[in-house]
């Protein structure tokens, strides 16, 4: 079964608001975020989220958000 992060084919679109009112822009997807170091490494499971770092334009804040996959 193939999955599919909606977020980056543009089949829905989000902008979080940030805490300083602010709407957060997606800047795209965070390959690496699942590293080696992180708690949520495994092998032998995937994943099942694509990670999008969001940043504010007004106050440059930046925020990973992880956008769950869906099947195809
Ligand atoms: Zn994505
Ligand atoms: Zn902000």
């Amino acid at each position: 079964m193939d999955t599919v992060c909606e977020l980056c084919n543009a089949m829905i679109m989000l902008s979080p608001q940030c805490a300083c009112g602010g709407a957060m822009q997606d800047s795209g997807p965070v390959y690496d975020y699942s590293g080696p170091y992180s708690p949520y490494y495994n092998t032998e499971f995937e994943d099942p989220h694509c990670h999008h770092l969001f940043t504010c334009p007004k106050c440059g804040k930046d925020q990973v958000i992880s956008v769950p996959l869906r099947p195809i």
